[in-house]
């Protein structure tokens, strides 16, 4: 099937004969350093997404030029295209490898789309690139998206689900997520499905307090590897959390293709959801993951404001293009500064933060 896409390769000599586009989206492009702040794959996926929420075509420079290997990689390629396909966009620089890239988009169109990594890369931060483009398109999409779904430095799909989404269903989303196959890396083979309805806008959304909490839960999921190993997560959880045993649970993930293990705890509250989450390794202890992930745990547990450190980061996105919002946060990572930095270049927003005596920084969206 042709990709619904322009490419350069197919448009390029259509277009002004040489590389890049056409020279008058160039000069009304906003241009976007991706070696600022955290310089890695954020300030590209956010681009993407508020090139489309804003109708603003981009140029973006220096691609992740922060990381070990900089440039596109193939989850970023994924979503770089996937970008472009939902929006019917324009993109020049679409390659693995690439540090630059040129993206003009349309209007972004609900419909059935299927993204497919092809590795073990992140399927979640695929769709944080295209989910808000459709929340707010006029039609419904389904999304298919197949790769990882727990992978280390990205939210877990379970975050996905009980951390993220339910906020921004309150904001006036209406997302479903469901997991088919859970992807670890590195085998992947993950598949995850997104139903998207439109929406009649975003509201602003406020979280100052927690709330009492509802509910907490710890889970230790094996894939294709021996149930003690959860089961020594968990014990760990149990004696160092204190948590009684319907609170705790070992889950044998039977669909997934490769072995995989992760730790999460959950506390729920009226307000917020947030989930800690510990990946298990080759050579890496069982205790040593569960450890881990109960330390971030109780970090939280040591602060009183509601949003941790990954909510901080993804939420302050849904709540700009709401043009409004604030939350209190346990602490400003250098990752969501520059999130708040690359947000304020394309919409007409002040994030603003105050900083506590007691710790934690509110930070409101204006
Ligand atoms: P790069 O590809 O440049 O190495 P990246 O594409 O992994 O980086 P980052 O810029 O590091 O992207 O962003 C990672 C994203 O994953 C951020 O949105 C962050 O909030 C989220 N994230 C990382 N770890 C977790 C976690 N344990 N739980 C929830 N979200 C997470």
């Amino acid at each position: 099937m042709p990709a619904r896409y322009w490419s350069a390769s197919n448009h390029e000599r259509l277009l002004n004969g040489a590389s890049g586009t056409h020279p008058t989206w160039r000069m009304v492009m906003i241009r976007i350093d991706g070696s600022f702040g955290e310089g890695g794959g954020q300030i590209l996926r956010s681009s993407l997404a508020l090139s489309i929420v804003t109708g603003s075509p981009v140029r973006i420079e220096n691609i992740r030029a922060k990381r070990r290997k900089p440039g596109l990689m193939r989850q970023h390629l994924t979503a770089v295209r996937a970008a472009a396909q939902v929006s019917n966009g324009l993109v020049v620089g679409d390659e693995i490898g690439s540090t630059e890239l040129e993206f003009v988009p349309q209007t972004a169109v609900g419909g059935d789309y299927r993204f497919s990594i092809g590795t073990a890369g992140s399927t979640t931060l695929v769709l944080q690139t295209v989910l808000l483009p459709l929340v707010l398109a006029k039609e419904p999409s389904r999304i298919v998206l197949e790769g990882g779904t727990h992978n280390p430095m990205a939210p877990p799909f379970d975050f996905l689900e009980r951390a993220y989404v339910p906020l921004l269903n309150r904001m006036g989303a209406n997302v479903k997520v469901s997991l088919d196959v859970p992807g670890f890396f590195p085998a992947g083979g993950g598949r995850m499905v997104v139903d998207v309805k439109p929406t009649d806008g975003l509201r602003s959304l406020e979280i100052l307090e927690r709330g009492p909490l509802v509910s907490r839960r710890a889970r230790a999921i094996v894939s294709n590897l021996s149930r003690s190993i959860g089961q020594r997560e968990i014990d760990v959880v149990k004696a160092q959390m204190r948590w009684k045993a319907f609170e705790l649970e070992v889950v044998e993930e039977k669909r997934s293709v490769g072995p995989g293990n992760v730790t999460t705890l959950e506390l729920a509250y009226e307000n917020v959801t947030e989930m800690f989450t510990e990946f298990g390794a080759v050579e890496r202890s069982a205790e040593s993951v569960a450890k881990h992930a109960v330390q971030q745990c109780q970090r939280y547990l040591k602060s009183d404001a509601p949003v941790g450190e990954y909510l901080t980061d993804q939420l302050m996105l849904p709540m700009a293009v709401a043009s409004g919002g604030a939350f209190r946060s346990t602490g400003l990572s250098l990752h969501a500064q520059t999130h708040a930095e690359l947000i304020q270049k394309f919409l007409d927003v002040r994030i603003e933060t105050e900083k506590h005596g007691g710790g934690g920084t509110t930070l409101a969206v204006n």
